[in-house]
C-alpha cells in the first residue's frame, strides 16, 4: 500500500550550518494518528514545517498523497492542515469569515454547511459573530484547528497542540482527533508529553538531536522501554 505521507533521507541545514535534521525516514498509512515525541529542539517543529512545505528541506524527500511537496507543491499543500504552535490569526475577523477564507485560500467552493459543522465540532458555533481578538487563547487554538481544516485536508499536522491549554480543551482535542481518524484524516501530531502520545496515537516516533531513533507503535514502545525509559529517552 502506498503510505499517505512518504519521506525519504531528510536533512535540515538552517543558515549558518545549524544541522536540524539528519536523515529522516518515515512512512505514514491512512488514517493512522501518529505522534511525534520529543525534547525542545529535537527537530519536531522543522519536520513538521517540511512535511506542509513552509520550510525547504537540504536533502531528502517528501510526498504527501502522492504528492511532491517541493516539486508539486500546490497539490500537496492542499492535502495539508496546519495547526501552528503559535496563536497568530487574524485579529479583527469574525470566527466565520476567518474560517471561510482559510477555505477560499485553496480554491474550494463556499460550503457554509461543511464550516457550521467545523464550528461545531470545536464548540464554535456560539462565537461564530464574535472577533478574535476578543476570543480567550482556548478558543484562539480551536479557531486555528478550524481554519486547518476547512479546505477538508486527508492530513492533519497539530504542533504541540495542548501545551498551554486547559483541561477541556485538551479533553475536547483527544475526541476530535479521533472522530477526524473515523473519517479518514491522517493526524500527526507532535508533544512533549508521553501521556499525550499514548492517548492519542497509534504509532510513536522519539526525535532527537534531528535524528528518529525510534518508530514504533505505542504497545511495543511501552513494551520495551516502559514510562519511564521513555522519559530518560526524551531527555538525551
Ligand atoms: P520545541 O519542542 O522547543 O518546539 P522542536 O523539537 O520543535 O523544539 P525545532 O523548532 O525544529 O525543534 O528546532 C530544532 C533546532 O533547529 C533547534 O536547535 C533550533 O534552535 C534550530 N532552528 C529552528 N529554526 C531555526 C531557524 N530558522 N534558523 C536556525 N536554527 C533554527
Amino acid at each position: 500500500m502506498i503510505p499517505t505521507i512518504d519521506v525519504r533521507g531528510l536533512t535540515k541545514a538552517y543558515k549558518g550550518g545549524f544541522q536540524a535534521l539528519k536523515g529522516v525516514d518515515l512512512q505514514i498509512r491512512k488514517g493512522e494518528i501518529f505522534a511525534l515525541l520529543g525534547p525542545n529542539g529535537a527537530g519536531k517543529t522543522t519536520l513538521i514545517s517540511i512535511l506542509c512545505g513552509i520550510v525547504t528541506p537540504s536533502e531528502g524527500s517528501v510526498t504527501i498523497a502522492g504528492h511532491d511537496i517541493v516539486r508539486d507543491y500546490r497539490a500537496a499543500r492542499s492535502k495539508v492542515g496546519l495547526v501552528p504552535q503559535e496563536l497568530v490569526t487574524e485579529q479583527f475577523e469574525t470566527v466565520w469569515a476567518a474560517v471561510r477564507f482559510s477555505r477560499g485560500l485553496f480554491g474550494k467552493p463556499a460550503n457554509p454547511q461543511l464550516i457550521e459543522q467545523i464550528l461545531r465540532d470545536l464548540s464554535l458555533w456560539e462565537k461564530r459573530d464574535s472577533k478574535i481578538m476578543a476570543l480567550s487563547g482556548g478558543m484562539k487554538r480551536r479557531v486555528l484547528i478550524a481554519k486547518a481544516l476547512a479546505h477538508e485536508p486527508e492530513v492533519l499536522f497539530l504542533d504541540e497542540p495542548t501545551a498551554g491549554v486547559d483541561v477541556e480543551l485538551r479533553h475536547d482535542m483527544w475526541q476530535l482527533v479521533h472522530r477526524l481518524r473515523e473519517r479518514g484524516v491522517t493526524i500527526i501530531l507532535t508533544t512533549h508529553y508521553i501521556e499525550e502520545a499514548e492517548e492519542m496515537a497509534d504509532r510513536i516516533g522519539v526525535i532527537n538531536g534531528g535524528r528518529l531513533v525510534l518508530v514504533e507503535d505505542k504497545a511495543t514502545l511501552m513494551r520495551k522501554l516502559g514510562k519511564k525509559q521513555l522519559a530518560l529517552t526524551l531527555q538525551q
